[in-house]
């Protein structure tokens, strides 16, 4: 075995005595220096595998030694200390990894034993099955790598691809996959890309590489939509990333023979991700927007990579065609520790979505890493954590398991909130009810996809309950991170021999979104559908999304919390965010909106002469009596002590205002005549107020209802 040495670089002698003790105790033989001249030496003569370097030394710039390192492109895992504040040591360690140097983390001042423990034994941990061990064997060897050594190995198909799962964050679901290129050398063993990558730019080798990675990777792609079975039902969505040298976009060519490729395969160009780094897009911004403009137009999407690490405005990016930027893995991996970190991928998953891009994070090592980011808002994530990367087969099998994994999670949490089998209730009724209305199809549904089954919670224009899973165009929309549109059903291969479209209700037009609970896992969809084929506008899919976001929350109710303890209608808060949402779809589309005010002037009364629970009794009739009159699309809550409101996207309806009357003048007909009903309404209708929203509305009701008191 390797003895593993380490060589501290330090001018205070007390904690370089700390450190090398520690390191000593677990294992590494340890040497001391303060002086930069003899560490250079020691570096050359008794090779270290760890360097622990002060970046604040008296007759030291940290920076420049850096730089230094960088330069002699020294191997050894760098570990940094400073007795400087956690930014600085960050910034340091991202400024070392910019020039090429492997950090393996940053020490913070005083020395923590434990601390620097974890990283060298999280480094031994994390690399020993693959890449420390062999990097140990292959790098000095590496080192007198040649040319000709890659160009044969190019030349006799040595060069072999490993895949890495990108999954969205949200669901876990994968949704593309991106090729590596390795390289095992016949005697110097495994030759990490990090080297022979850059000699095939040195060389004009590495165009030739590239059009192999696209060779091996096209294939595998379709061999592994087939092969798991899971995935072909999702196989509009699943992209495969390539990594593309800043050297390749000069050369049109290779682009031309990319897209070739993707024909003979039949595969269209926008199922491909080309991963460019932010240092070679913005090398020639000039030259790169032209060819990048011509890369998107030939619907290639285009990935800026390692982005955060190039120093490349923020604003250039506006202006490149970039559909997805990348994370760079150094932000995401020190993402718990660093405040600094944070707020830069906050600042780039803003931007990012601000222009429409999506935004994926490599380098997640942890959960804990792959939550913030969930709940940071991005959409992608890829690393270690979630897999590693893979050949062909392994990432078979790992497909598989996670497939299945989550779908078995899915049926867990949708079993747990016992909506299946369950009656239709109005608050899903009335979601599908909007549904019909707004988008004019004959069918709407809340659909939950079963094991085996789907279970239709609510329905308008489709009297079933439950139909096969397989039949289910919702079971598709489940595997799809987004909206899913068949515009025709005749035209498309996959649905135009379904049953529902055979037969009655003869089914052309299908558009369904995602339904998910609050922890991600996607239960159903809601969706539309129509006997003719239609178009569906970008607009069209804001609002499904919008109306499936307050389907979420209405499995979201929790009664304990949103209810109404007395009437059991929704109380305050709920009824509030609900209106809310409602106000944000409608009033765009200046659509009618009407809140009717309720209050009953005699609750006080009743409650004083007959008790409490006569006037309790009183209110309970009362909300009975509204939610049976108000069965459309209303919302209808209790506010406060006996005051109720409806808020409804129709015109003001004297006619549902007369029922209600003739409904408590029935119910008071039945009872005694002291627990008799009064109430009073007031009204505000969207169309008398310039400016919509929740307080006006209750203004003008209440003022109205103040009205209709003193008459
Ligand atoms: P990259 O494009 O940024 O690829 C991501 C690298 O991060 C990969 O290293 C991957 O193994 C590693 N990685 C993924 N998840 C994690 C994680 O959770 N933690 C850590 N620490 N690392 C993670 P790999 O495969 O060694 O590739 C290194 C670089 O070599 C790539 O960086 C890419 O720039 C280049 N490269 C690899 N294959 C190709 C290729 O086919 N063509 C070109 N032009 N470049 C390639
Ligand atoms: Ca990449
Ligand atoms: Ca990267």
């Amino acid at each position: 075995m390797t003895e593993l040495k380490v060589l501290i670089l330090d001018d205070n002698n007390l904690t370089a005595r700390a450190i090398a003790n520690v390191a000593e105790f677990i294992g590494l033989s340890a040497k001391i220096t303060s002086d930069f001249q003899s560490f250079l030496e020691l570096i050359n003569d008794w090779s270290p595998q760890y360097l622990i370097i002060d970046l604040i030394m008296p007759d030291m710039d940290g920076v420049e030694v850096l730089g230094e390192l960088g330069r002699m492109q020294i191997d050894a895992q760098l570990i940094i200390t400073s007795g400087a504040g956690q930014q600085l040591l960050h910034a340091a360690a991202r400024s070392a990894g910019a020039h090429g140097l492997n950090v393996l983390g940053v020490l913070p001042k005083p020395f923590n034993p434990k601390a620097f423990r974890d990283l060298i034994n999280s480094e031994s941990i994390n690399t020993a099955d693959n890449k420390f061990g062999q990097q140990l064997r292959a790098e000095n060897q590496a080192n007198t790598l040649t040319v000709n050594e890659l160009e044969e190995a190019i030349n006799a198909g040595e060069i072999y691809l490993v895949y890495q799962p990108k999954v969205s964050c949200i669901s876990g679901t994968l949704t593309g996959l991106e090729a590596l290129a390795r390289w095992q050398h016949a005697e110097k063993g495994f030759i990490s890309p990090e080297k022979f990558i850059p000699l095939a730019e040195q060389n004009d080798l590495i165009d030739k590489l590239t059009l192999q990675v696209f060779e091996q990777a096209l294939p595998f792609l379709n061999y592994l939509q087939e092969a798991d079975p899971s995935l072909k039902i999702q196989n509009r969505g699943l992209l495969l990333s390539v990594n593309i040298s800043a050297a390749s976009l000069k050369n049109l060519d290779l682009f031309k023979q990319i897209e070739m490729l993707c024909e003979a395969h039949n595969i269209k160009p926008d199922q491909l991700i080309l991963e460019l780094t932010e240092t070679a897009a913005m090398d020639d911004p000039v030259m790169s927007l032209d060819i990048l403009t011509r890369l998107r137009l030939r619907g290639f999407r285009l990935s800026i990579d390692d982005f955060g690490t190039g120093f490349s405005s923020m604003l250039a990016l506006v202006r490149m065609p970039f559909s997805e930027v990348k994370v760079d893995k150094t932000f995401v991996m020190t993402s718990a520790d660093s405040r600094e970190s944070r707020l830069v991928i906050k600042a780039i998953i803003e931007l990012a979505h601000s222009l429409n891009m999506q935004v994926a994070a490599e380098g997640i090592e942890d959960n804990a890493a792959l939550d913030l980011l969930r709940k940071m808002g991005c959409d992608q994530a890829q690393g270690y954590f979630i897999g590693r990367p893979m050949l062909p087969e392994a990432f078979i099998d790992w497909s598989k398991n996670t497939s299945k994994h989550i779908d078995l999670q899915r049926l867990k949490r949708l079993h747990g909130l016992g909506l299946l089998d369950s009656e239709p209730e109005h608050r899903y009724d009335r979601l599908t009810k909007l549904c019909t209305r707004l988008f004019d199809v004959e069918i709407s549904l809340i659909s939950l996809i079963d094991e085996d089954r789907q279970w239709i919670k609510s329905s308008q224009g489709f009297s079933q309950r439950q139909t096969e899973r397989s039949v289910a165009f919702c079971n598709q929309t489940i595997a799809q991170e987004d909206i899913f549109v068949i515009s025709d059903t005749l035209n498309d291969k996959h649905y135009a021999e379904n049953i529902m479209v055979t037969s009655a209700p003869y089914i052309r037009f299908y558009a369904g979104c995602p339904i998910r609970a609050s922890s991600g896992e996607k239960l159903g969809a809601l969706c539309l559908k129509h006997p003719s084929p239609r178009s569906f506008s970008d607009r069209d899919k804001q609002l499904l999304k919008q109306l499936t976001e307050m389907v979420e929350e209405e499995i979201d109710y929790n009664p304990l919390l949103d209810e109404d303890n007395l009437t059991g209608l929704m109380n305050r808060e709920a009824f509030e965010r609900r209106a809310q949402k409602l106000l944000n779809i409608f009033v765009p589309y200046q659509a009618s909106i009407t809140m009717y005010y309720f209050d009953v002037n005699n609750y006080k009364r009743i409650s004083h002469a007959h008790g409490i629970s006569a006037g309790d009794e009183a209110l309970i009739h009362f909300s009975r009596i509204l939610t049976e009159i108000f069965t459309d699309t209303e919302l209808v809550s209790r506010l406060v002590d006996d005051e109720f409101v409806v808020l409804s996207v129709c015109e003001q309806s004297e006619n549902r205002l007369e029922q209600l009357a003739e409904a408590v003048k029935n119910y008071n007909a039945n009872v005694s005549p002291h627990l008799n009903i009064e109430y009073t309404v007031g009204t505000a209708s969207s169309h008398a107020m310039d400016n919509i929203d929740l307080q006006s509305l209750y203004m003008y009701a209440d003022t109205d209802l103040y009205e209709h008191k003193s008459d």
